[in-house]
């Protein structure tokens, strides 16, 4: 349990901006998955935040990585390959799987000695996979319905229900296997039915690749969006669990392997970022704190992620609605418009926001000179 006492303690020894990161809630995340979803292995979506230390951690209960660039791919492939010899019988495919369904030539040719497992939506692609990663296993990934996700993918990605066995067949006759389906049902998926119809489509697929001769899939990809429980809104992750439990056993035999590629479930809830007030100003009659961290920084959610976050005081007093703004010379630069803060606060107290692990730290610059919180790791 990381209090508000040892939050202050480390922004007095290391100064702010700062980036908490607790490795006991990411390994508590991690069981709650495994234990309400027995059936599936969970390869963590290294996007969400790609510090090593939470892959190590990660890596050490048990945890499997989904990796979309030669960089996160390198950066698991370190960790992952220290392992015992002797469970390293299929390892990459069982640790890691390249789930961009849009590869460059270069990242397939240098993906193609570790037989990698890897995605793909479209024809242009297996010509790509066929020739320059012949080696790879595939996982065509499906449109599925992202109804209510904070964050829209089937814009992006996936092959239309209508066009998924064709797509099958034509990686076949490429001299190709396709190992199974994925999909991803949009992040922070607060609409459970999207699992619920996500699932029943690729069965659909299944049996209709079934039909017509095709039978060498053997895995399902369930993909992300599993919701952070950032407010009371968010329903148990039990409940979904259970709804996902049953379309699984109802629609595909137990030797089908069932993945996942958690990203935000995993580390949203294992994130602190604690910042400084360093300006104090009343705007148009509102009054407004500028602080240390802000969205070119850990607060990049706000932009990149449709993620709002809630700033909280160590301080208590009479509160008022203020804005937070961030350290930069950009405008852009709000973190909220409506914090409701103590009015009393001054230049050199602190502020706190929880549950910012996923899509925060990962995707900060060095705009306007600011560089990145620093990284504090506790239990580790
Ligand atoms: C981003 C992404 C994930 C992780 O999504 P979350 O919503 O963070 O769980 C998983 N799979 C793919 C293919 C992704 O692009």
């Amino acid at each position: 349990m990381i209090t508000p006492e040892i939050l202050q303690q480390l922004a007095q020894s290391h100064g702010t901006p700062l980036f908490v990161i607790d490795h006991d809630e990411i390994r508590n995340n991690y069981r709650t998955f495994k234990q309400h979803l027995p059936r599936v292995q969970a390869y963590y979506a290294v996007k969400a935040n790609p510090d090593p230390a939470i892959v190590r951690t990660l890596f050490d209960v048990g945890a499997s990585f989904d990796v979309a660039s030669m960089p996160e791919f390198n950066l698991v492939y370190e960790i992952i390959r220290d392992m015992p010899v002797k469970e390293r019988q299929d390892w990459i495919w069982d640790k890691i799987i390249y789930a961009n369904p849009i590869k460059a030539n270069e990242s397939l040719m240098e993906l193609d000695k570790y037989k990698p497992l890897v995605t793909f939506d479209n024809l242009e692609e297996i010509i790509k996979i066929r020739q320059y990663a012949p080696n790879a296993g595939l996982a065509l990934r499906i449109r599925v319905p992202n109804t209510g996700a904070m964050v829209e993918l089937s814009s992006k990605f996936g092959a239309g229900p209508g066009e998924a066995v064709d797509l099958i067949l034509e990686a076949d006759k490429a001299g190709l296997t396709v190992e199974g389906l994925s999909f991803h049902v949009g992040s922070q998926t607060t609409n459970f039915d999207n699992f619920v119809q996500a699932i029943n489509l690729a069965a659909n697929i299944y049996s209709e690749a079934l039909k017509r001769g095709y039978n060498k899939m053997n895995l399902l990809d369930i993909g992300g969006g599993f919701p952070a429980p950032y407010d009371q809104t968010v329903k148990p992750f039990s409940k979904l669990a259970q709804k996902i439990n049953i379309e699984l056993d109802r629609l595909f035999p137990p030797d089908i392997e069932i993945l996942a590629e958690p990203g935000r479930f995993m580390v949203a809830t294992a994130g602190i970022s604690v910042a400084k007030i360093i300006g104090k100003a009343t705007r148009d009659g509102k009054l407004c704190y500028y602080i240390d961290d802000g969205v070119y920084h850990t607060f990049s959610g706000i932009i990149f992620d449709h993620c709002q976050y809630h700033l909280e005081s160590f301080k208590t007093g009479p509160t008022q609605i203020c804005t937070v703004f961030g350290p930069t010379c950009d405008a852009l630069d709000v973190i909220s418009m409506s914090e409701e803060l103590p009015s009393n606060l001054e230049i050199g107290d602190l502020l706190y926001s929880k549950n910012i692990g996923a899509y925060s730290g990962a995707s900060s610059t060095w705009f306007n000179g600011f560089p990145p919180a620093k990284v504090i790791h506790l239990n580790r």
